[in-house]
Formats: C-alpha cells, structure tokens, sequence
C-alpha cells in the first residue's frame, strides 16, 4: 500500500509543478534586509525553526538575500551588527523557478546540490500595465520529497 502511493507520488513529479507545492509568500518566515540582529531577531529566528531565511528590501515580495542560521555561529547578539554584514559576507546565491516548473525537474535542480531551496516567481500579466514578475513563494528539497511519499515529514 505505501509502496504504491509512493510510485504514483513519483509518477506525479511529471506532472505536478512547484506552485502546486510551494509555501506561499504570506506565510514565509522572512526578514527586512535593514534589521540589526539584537537578541530580539535573533531569538524569533531561532524559535521560527527555519534553517534558511529569506531577506527582503522594502517589500515582502522583492526577496534580495537568503540567510542560513547557522550564519549567525559567530554573531553576538550584543554587537548588534546590521543583517547586512552577515548576507554581504556569505553571498549565498538567490534561486528563482518559475510557477510551472515541473516537480522532476526541480527534483533535478535541487539535486545539483547548490541551494535546497527556491523563490517561485510567475509572470504576471493580469491588469493594465506591463507583465511583470511576481514571487508567489517558496519551495523547498522537502516539499518536494512529501509530495513523493505522500506525507508531512515532522520537523524534529
Ligand atoms: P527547514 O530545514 O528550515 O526545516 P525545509 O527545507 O525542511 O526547512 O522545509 C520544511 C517546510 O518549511 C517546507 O514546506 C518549506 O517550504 C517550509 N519553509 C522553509 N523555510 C521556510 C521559511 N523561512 N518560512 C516559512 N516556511 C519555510
């Protein structure tokens, strides 16, 4: 029985895409590139449980830096240092998808090993003006794995 929902989980990637999966924008656990990592900061992000932290400039939806926590080894919170520092400092590359990327080929990307996790954008042409691209939300090795098996994987 589990063997089974697993094929068909598999068969799925084919045809499933990230937005299918993906955690939406509103719900990411995120942070303003302009904040000071006080014991304030740092304790939400610990108690967020993330291990990767989006950074946005200005608006929610213009993700600019992705921070891991375990950055933050050498960051005391007395020193209050600026986010910044920390992100200029390790450049972590930023991976966008597109909305209808296929969850095989993203499979594929993730397993290329440069980041476990990616921005799904869309091109918006609703409205009036010119398309533009809109970041609709994240998603992530695990979300796609779940959809393999079928199941929440429990965060420890
Ligand atoms: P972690 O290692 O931080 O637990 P995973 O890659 O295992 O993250 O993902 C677990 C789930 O949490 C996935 O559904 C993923 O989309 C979501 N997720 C990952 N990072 C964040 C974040 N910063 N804010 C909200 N959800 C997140």
């Amino acid at each position: 029985k589990e063997e089974l929902n697993i094929i068909q989980g598999a068969l799925e990637l084919r045809s499933k895409t990230v937005e299918d999966v993906l955690t939406p924008l509103a719900d990411c656990f995120m942070l303003a590139s302009d904040v000071v990592l006080d014991f304030n900061t740092m304790s939400d992000m610990m108690q967020s449980g993330y291990t990767r932290i989006p950074v946005f400039e200005n608006e929610r939806s213009n993700i600019v830096d992705i921070l891991f926590v375990k950055d933050l080894a050498f960051v005391d919170p007395d020193d209050c240092s600026p986010l910044k520092t920390i992100t200029q400092f390790y450049k972590h590359p930023l991976h966008f998808v597109f909305n209808d990327t296929k969850l095989d080929a993203m499979l594929e990307e993730f397993k290329k090993g440069k980041s476990h996790l990616a921005v799904v954008q869309r091109v918006n042409n609703e409205g009036e003006g010119d398309p533009f691209y809109e970041v609709m939300g994240i998603v992530t090795l695990e979300d796609v794995i779940e959809e393999i098996i079928k199941s929440e994987i429990l965060d420890e």
